[in-house]
């Protein structure tokens, strides 16, 4: 049966693509994860296609509705339509509005991704630091878990709000000693693995990280997204069969419950097997 509402707290994940390749062939989308959770509505890493997928979703979702943006990184798979997502959430305010949690170089370099004109439309905006607690709405906290990639700036994420469940998201990184004790807590992990074994040189995490990660954490569910060439082409099933059950190789549009149980909902054109490749 079509999902025809979605429900008050989920993610869908508008893009799942890993990797530049991926991205600049858009054999998966790269548009980030929209997230709905405690009344905090927005997108993390809004990369290219950002703006269309949350266009063409159905059921449909507007940029407008958008409260909270949230960069883990500065490249441009993660931030190419931030500027964008920054128009729809003030277009109908006549004051500032909304937050935006990023890293120091996104916001303040030279070089940043964020459009200085647009900050005095924002009403809040934070900068990542290891262990920091923000805050995008009343009863929702996101604690920022510093990463390790390719010498830019960049900071996963857990979140918790009172009576939902708490889940994190561990962007692109070389997998670090602490994530366990830092993740710890999530009843859900979203992790970015962008390569089928580790790989010297490449900070991102690999299959048998995420399988050394989950032994020693207890998520009650994980998914993996932002896959690289080689995990596209073994495809979902292969991963599934390689980690636990409970660990859902992500496909563009999938939609997931935020709320308990957290379980897997089917948008009209959904295809979970992956065929869009
Ligand atoms: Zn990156
Ligand atoms: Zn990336």
């Amino acid at each position: 049966m079509p999902l025809v509402r979605y429900p008050v707290n989920f993610i869908r994940f508008l893009g799942t693509a890993g990797t530049r390749f991926i991205m600049l062939s858009q054999r998966r989308s790269s548009g980030g994860i929209w997230f709905s959770y405690g009344g905090a509505r927005g997108v993390i890493d809004p990369g290219p296609g950002s703006l269309v997928r949350i266009c063409e979703a159905r059921p449909s979702l507007s940029p407008i509705d958008i409260n909270t943006i949230i960069l883990t990184h500065r490249h441009i798979d993660h931030s190419s339509d931030v500027n964008a997502l920054v128009e729809g959430m003030v277009l109908k305010s006549q004051t500032p509005r909304g937050f935006i949690l990023s890293t120091r170089d996104a916001l303040e370099d030279e070089d940043r991704v964020i459009m200085r004109y647009l900050l005095p439309r924002i009403a809040k905006t934070a900068i990542h630091e290891d262990g920091k607690f923000t805050s995008p709405v009343g009863g929702v906290t996101i604690e920022s878990v510093i990463h390790s990639h390719h010498g830019v700036e960049c900071y996963g994420c857990v979140f918790r709000a009172s009576g939902l469940p708490s889940w994190g998201v561990i962007s692109d990184t070389a997998p670090l000693p602490d994530f366990p004790s830092r993740y710890g807590t999530c009843e859900l992990l979203v992790i970015n693995t962008a390569l089928m074994f580790p790989r010297a040189k490449l900070d991102h995490m690999s299959l048998p990280d995420v399988e050394s990660l989950l032994a020693r954490t207890a998520p009650a569910a994980a998914v993996i997204t932002h896959m690289g060439a080689d995990l596209l082409d073994r495809g979902g099933e292969y991963i599934s069969r390689r980690l636990a059950a409970k660990v859902i190789a992500a496909t563009d549009g999938m939609v997931l419950t935020l709320e308990n149980p957290m379980t897997i909902l089917k948008p009209e054109g959904f295809d979970d097997d992956g065929a869009q490749e």
